[in-house]
């Protein structure tokens, strides 16, 4: 097996990280703030000051071992306008989950709302991985584990969150376009409204608890509402619309105080996550770790097919964020021939 060194390594990573956060695709209007991305993630790099796709590679290299139940939560629910979810979070979860799976020989788990464990049960048959009850689960290869997690109050959710890590032991959580809560428990839209925090799962707890518990966790997101972006709380506040003050009643801004081990920022979550395939395909040798272009494609059809809903425009599209479906395969291709080139060596001689 072909391995990279580390200083050229790293310097993928550099590479990894500014296609995953380079935003292209986005169309004007009031979620049009390009820039934001950039300055999150250059708040991110001088909090962690490593690459961030390829630091929360090493992390999951490092600590995940085979036969480990690794959790993924990702998902956006609200009863009216993303009743099948979103499109941005569950495709790239999936295509993670394949990747750890084939990768790293562990046991993918996903948590969600009720309504949404059909969608991510969807999004894990596109990929290739067959949903199944645990038990059954761990008997055969490509499987993915999908259970309920209650839509109940902070309380309640802390309750199910022990539980569930008493149960399965996760040696990683990891978060994708997860909403997180604000200072006051509150959840938000990049958009400074409330997101119905009595109708979502406030799986922020789980993140919450396996840090206690010394759990790797891992955050990606893209707006700074979501689970990891209390780990840069103060400078995303100053960055994103709403931060500061948000449109509902608390009044305390948009931006998530639930921090995670190693954050990942990228101009739409699906992409930061297949930059982190990416990292770990580079690190492990293991090209198959990141997914490729025709798996994103069949994951995001099927997922539009079901009604999950793109983020900006509501439609039910193959399409993330209101970028075209083109910039979400072209970006997996990108990543993917990087990936191909980082194991490829050329010496002109002259
Ligand atoms: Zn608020």
């Amino acid at each position: 097996m072909t391995t990279i060194p580390a200083q050229d390594l790293e310097q993928y990573g550099e590479i990894i990280d500014r296609l995953v956060t380079t935003p292209i695709g986005r169309s004007r209007g009031n979620l049009f703030q390009p820039m934001k991305i950039v300055n999150m993630y250059d708040a991110a790099r001088a909090k962690f000051g490593r690459p961030l796709c390829l630091m929360a590679a090493e992390m999951i290299h490092e600590r995940v071992k085979p036969g480990d139940n690794v959790l993924i939560l990702t998902g956006s629910y609200h009863p009216l306008h993303f009743p099948v979810g979103e499109m941005d979070g569950p495709p790239g979860g999936a295509s993670l989950a394949l990747s750890l799976s084939t990768g790293l020989g562990v046991q993918p788990f996903f948590a969600n709302e009720p309504p949404l464990v059909k969608l991510m049960e969807e999004a894990c048959k596109a990929v290739g991985l067959l949903p199944m009850p645990y038990d059954q689960a761990i008997q055969r290869d490509h499987t993915a584990v999908v259970v309920s997690f209650p839509i109940t109050d902070h309380e309640e959710s802390k309750r199910a969150a022990q539980e569930l890590l008493d149960t399965y032991n996760f040696s990683c959580v990891l978060t994708s376009e997860r909403l997180g809560r604000n200072r006051q428990g509150r959840y938000h839209s990049a958009g400074g409204t409330e997101r119905e925090t009595q109708d979502r799962c406030k799986v922020d707890h789980i993140v919450d608890l396996a840090r206690e518990r010394g759990i790797l966790t891992v955050g990606v997101g893209d707006g700074g509402n979501e689970i990891g972006f209390g780990s840069i709380f103060e400078e995303t506040r100053k960055i994103v619309n709403w931060g500061e003050e948000c449109r509902c009643p608390c009044n305390d801004g948009i931006v998530s105080i639930v921090e995670t081990d190693a954050l990942i920022v990228a101009a739409t979550s699906n992409w930061g996550v297949a930059g982190l395939e990416a990292a770990l395909a580079m690190l492990t040798g293991n090209q198959d770790m990141m997914h490729d272009r025709d798996t994103e494609q069949r994951v995001l059809h099927r997922l539009a097919d079901m009604g999950c809903a793109d983020g900006a425009t509501l439609m039910t599209t193959p399409t993330c964020d209101g970028t075209p479906e083109s910039a979400s395969l072209d970006i997996v291709d990108l990543l993917k021939g990087t990936v191909g080139q980082a194991f490829r060596t050329f010496n002109r001689r002259f």
